[in-house]
């Protein structure tokens, strides 16, 4: 009850602060510089969300301006977020599964990946790795998360058999697997096209990609923060097979390192584009970056603050107009950014997560897992109606470690 009218209090403030903002000049100067923070621009962006109009370019550089109000474009993006989704916010119980950590990009991003003869790194045997789906599958989740490094001497049957060892295995379990960069590198290796590998792959228990290695899409940024690691112009085209495929996506952006807001902006339009054109994409996942351990921790000191998060959240949520859904991963925001991000466009805080590493291991200090009822009370607390989803979202129907999609 208590939370419920502190929500309700929170709203009502939100709304009279950005409408305040809309008065003609003369009123705004009499108000208090938070409360005249908004400028006619923003207005006008006002009055496309509400009449369901896209933004443009301008308009989401403009969004990311340190002199536009942050509540109210949260305010914004809760309009959005509302028409979209109502009030209800998502998680789903899922695992990670990494089973290689030696990689042969080694990007200057990344501070999970190991040279193979470093002793620290690690290969996943089979059995190990059908554990870790007897143990998601005994827990209750409904999705393995599996992504992993660029091993120098396993070869694509390698990563194939470990879909078909734990599809066989455990058919319920939804296998979300291979981001484009391993993808494209399958291609590569082994001379055939990404269509003929996703075949390949969908036969052996694929069920949807996740949205990793996006990063930034702008080539300068790239090649400084990941120079080797498949380009932009690939990372879209595996998705537009997969999703040709009938294969559902979700897609990221990495932010907060040395790129600036016109990256992003440039970033969400690309994946809107492709959006248009395919309808594939199930979520938009925003990446806060952690520099701990990376190539690029004495270039970028701190993560981006929870104003730039959420800030991020409410921009994509406006930008990307054809997404359903836009998650706030409380891996990446942390625990509290996260279940505030629910008021600022964001509609899903990602799942239970056992098992993850590579935020971890670049100084993520969210706790290793969340319990369903620690979920549903974050949710709950920030005023939302928590609803246990698969990865396709749909509805779970729950009974202890058994499920059915509705
Ligand atoms: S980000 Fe991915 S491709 Fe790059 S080094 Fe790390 S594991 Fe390898």
């Amino acid at each position: 009850m208590f939370v419920e009218a502190g929500h309700d209090a929170r709203h009502s403030l939100l709304m009279v602060s950005s409408y305040l903002g809309c008065l003609k000049t003369e009123t705004r100067l009499l108000l208090p510089m938070t409360l005249a923070a908004n400028r006619p621009e923003f207005c006008s962006i006002r009055s496309k969300v509400e009449a369901g109009q896209r933004l443009s370019r301008e308009e989401g550089e403009f969004l990311f301006r340190p002199e536009v109000d942050l509540h109210a474009l949260g305010q914004l993006a809760d309009l959005v977020r509302r028409r979209k989704n109502g009030n209800a916010a998502y998680y789903n119980l899922n695992a990670h599964l990494n089973p290689t950590n030696a990689c042969i990009y080694r990007c200057p991003l990344c501070a999970y990946s190991r040279d193979a003869d470093d002793p620290t790194a690690y290969v996943m045997g089979r059995d190990a790795i059908l554990a870790r789906g007897q143990e998601a599958v005994e827990s209750g989740s409904t999705e393995l998360h599996i992504v992993g490094g660029l091993h120098p001497t396993k070869d694509f049957s390698w990563y194939r058999s470990i879909l078909s060892d734990l599809h066989g295995a455990y058919p319920t379990l939804h296998l979300k697997a291979w981001t484009p960069v391993e993808i494209a590198w399958f291609a590569q290796s082994t001379g055939r096209t990404v269509r003929d590998i996703l075949e390949e792959l969908i036969g052996a228990g694929l069920g949807s990609m996740p949205g990793g290695g996006a990063e930034i899409f702008d080539p300068e940024i790239r090649a400084r923060i990941a120079p080797r690691k498949a380009d932009a112009q690939t990372w879209l085209a595996v998705h537009r097979t997969a999703h040709g495929l009938r294969l559902r996506t979700n897609a990221t952006m990495l932010y907060g390192h040395i790129e600036n807001p016109r990256h992003r902006v440039d970033h969400l339009l690309r994946l809107r584009e492709l959006q248009d054109e395919t309808g594939g994409f199930l979520a938009f996942i925003p990446l806060a970056f952690h520099p701990d351990g990376t190539q690029l921790a004495d270039r970028v000191a701190h993560p981006p603050t929870a104003m730039d998060d959420l800030r991020t959240v409410a921009v994509a949520r406006l930008l990307l107009d054809n997404f359903d859904h836009i998650k706030a991963y409380w891996i990446s925001l942390g625990v509290p950014t996260a279940q505030v991000a629910l008021g600022y466009g964001a509609d899903d805080l990602d799942g239970t997560v056992r098992y993850e590493k590579i935020h971890h291991d670049a100084g993520s200090k969210a706790p290793e897992i969340l319990s369903v009822e620690e979920l549903e009370a974050l949710i709950h607390e920030a005023g939302f109606v928590p609803v246990e989803r698969d990865t396709l979202y749909r509805r779970v129907r729950r009974h202890g470690s058994q499920w059915e999609a509705e």
